[in-house]
């Protein structure tokens, strides 16, 4: 019965995640293919279903639920997730969030997105923005695999172009908004292991220092921003000064905005 299946995953699950019990409801509604509120609600005394051992045994393993259930939520969209493309996190809704002050009444006609992944914050942008248009560059084939199809799903193809591409090499025309959460994990920093076994390394780690992108990607920034645009970057809690003192270097004048936890993790760049 799925009640007592609960109470065991939730078990299982403790030492592996600190969100156990919410885990075991998200698999098993995923399981039944139904919401974890119609779960709770209506379906705890049926019979578990089968793929509930698998999931389980997934997550046992450390695989993140969003590779699992294939979606997670970002802003006010849902995106599709899997292997190859870094998973949306709550903190990166703080550079929607930095954007959307920094514009107020105006809105960014064309939006960048440096490092896209499976589309997160260019496809947020672009629904918080119904009439503007983007473009969307990664070095993985696989994350635009999946930002393409979240494009098109979410009914925005038409306005969201995605390119394979190194940062902003070969890129000329002026946006005015640039977003970018690019890899700031120092190469030798630890991570759990649910990030370091299953997400894109290539996503995550940035030379010893976690700054070498940030070194590829602001001296190029002047060029392409619009009059009037901003650039706005996600960094770790501990990079706000190293990252402003590199955009001071190059021109751009450096604003930190934290997240929800009251941690630096914002640079929007004028
Ligand atoms: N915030 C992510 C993490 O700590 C890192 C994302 C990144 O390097 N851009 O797992």
């Amino acid at each position: 019965m799925i009640r007592q299946a609960l109470v065991e995953a939730t078990q299982l699950l403790a030492p592996v995640t600190d969100t156990s019990r919410l885990d075991a409801e998200l698999l098993m509604a995923h399981a039944l293919g139904i919401s974890c509120q119609d779960l709770l609600l209506k379906h705890l005394d049926d019979p578990t279903p089968e793929a509930f051992g698998l999931f389980l045994n997934r997550r046992l393993a450390h695989e993140p639920i969003a590779y699992i259930t294939g979606t997670r939520a970002f802003w006010t969209i849902e995106l599709q997730v899997g292997p190859g493309a870094l998973i949306p996190r709550p903190d990166s809704e703080t550079l929607i969030e930095a954007a959307i002050e920094h514009f107020d009444e105006r809105a960014p006609a064309r939006i960048l997105d440096l490092g896209t992944g499976p589309g997160t914050l260019l496809l947020a942008a672009l629904d918080q923005w119904p009439q503007a248009t983007g473009l969307g560059i990664d070095a993985s084939e696989a994350a635009l695999g999946y930002a393409r199809a979240n494009a098109e799903r979410l009914g925005m193809a038409h306005r969201a172009e995605f390119r394979l591409g190194d940062w902003t090499d070969g890129l000329a025309e002026p946006f005015d908004l640039i977003l970018a959460n690019p890899p700031y994990i120092g190469t030798h920093e630890q991570l759990p292991a649910e990030v370091r076994e299953h997400e894109p390394a290539s996503a995550l780690f940035a030379g010893p220092d976690g700054l070498d992108d940030y070194r590829r990607i602001l001296p190029a920034l002047t060029d392409l921003l619009a009059p009037g645009g901003a650039a706005v970057l996600e960094i770790g809690w501990t990079q706000a000064k190293a990252v402003s003192a590199l955009a001071l270097q190059h021109g751009l004048l450096p604003a930190v905005h934290s997240d929800l936890g009251g941690r630096p993790r914002v640079i929007l760049l004028t």
